[in-house]
């Protein structure tokens, strides 16, 4: 079966009007492969006005981010709700940045995520392990725990897309290999067909995230288990149309 081709923008916060507007005219103007999907992630201030620059139908946008409750007194906090009224169809949840920075648990992560499947987005849930955690040689468990933990919340994954985003590549301008990481979504596959069944593992996209750029996707190319990236650095640059384009 084949999956659809999927690239992930995380802008992070990074951007404004000016800049948000370059990079997707750039794309607008650009010749994209016609199987590929691109879901762009600005800064929730901007979410309604980069869907207001979209021109084609293969473009979409996403938070950075949304909270597990519709409304109430969580100051600072946006709802998936919110996010949709913009126009973002997607919300990248789980980031390592989130989870490292502003203390997100696998829990908090697994739940966030169930409710905002039973809103209605898409989510790119992001999974990874530490430089330290890969030298013990436990990449699997980890990313085995992390989705253990949505696993248990969520029964669903049909509007899941995995971004398996090592946290030593992330920013680092060291992405993992091409091969490393086809043995590691090889893996991720296998896990999910054993608790969600073959169907299920067959169809959900995983990403490989962490210093993805215009020069490096190329030897991704083959590699059966890599549906597509999230790319945070790169997708500012104009380097981002190579990086869809990279499956052409
Ligand atoms: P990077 O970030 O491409 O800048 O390494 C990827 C991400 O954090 O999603």
């Amino acid at each position: 079966m084949a999956r659809t081709f999927f690239v992930g923008g995380n802008f992070k916060l990074n951007g404004s009007k000016a800049s948000i507007k370059e990079i997707v005219e750039r794309l607008n103007n650009a010749d994209l492969a016609e199987n590929v999907q691109v879901v762009l992630c600005p800064p929730a201030p901007y979410l309604d006005y980069t869907v207001s620059l979209l021109k084609k139908s293969q473009l979409a946008v996403g938070a950075q981010n949304t909270y597990l409750k519709a409304s109430g007194a969580y100051t600072g906090e946006n709802s998936v709700e919110q996010i949709q009224e913009l126009g973002a169809k997607w919300v990248i949840l789980g980031h390592s940045e989130r989870r490292t920075l502003f203390h997100e648990d696998d829990k908090f992560v697994a739940e966030k995520t169930k409710f905002a499947l039973d809103q209605g987005a898409g989510v790119i849930l992001c999974i990874g392990e530490t430089l330290e955690e890969k030298k013990a040689g436990k990449t699997l468990e980890v990313v085995e725990r992390q989705l253990t933990a949505v696993l248990a919340e969520v029964k669903d994954w049909t509007n899941v897309v995995i971004a398996y985003e090592p946290v030593w590549a992330i920013g680092t301008g060291l992405a993992a290999t091409a091969e490393d990481a086809q043995d590691i979504h090889k893996s991720i596959r296998k896990f999910l067909a054993a608790k969600l069944g073959d169907k299920v593992a067959e169809e959900i996209r995983i990403l490989y995230g962490g210093s993805a750029n215009g020069s490096n996707v190329a030897s991704f190319k083959d590699k059966v288990d890599v549906d597509g990236f999230l790319v945070g650095g790169a997708s500012l640059k104009p380097e981002f149309v190579d990086i869809v384009n990279s499956r052409k």
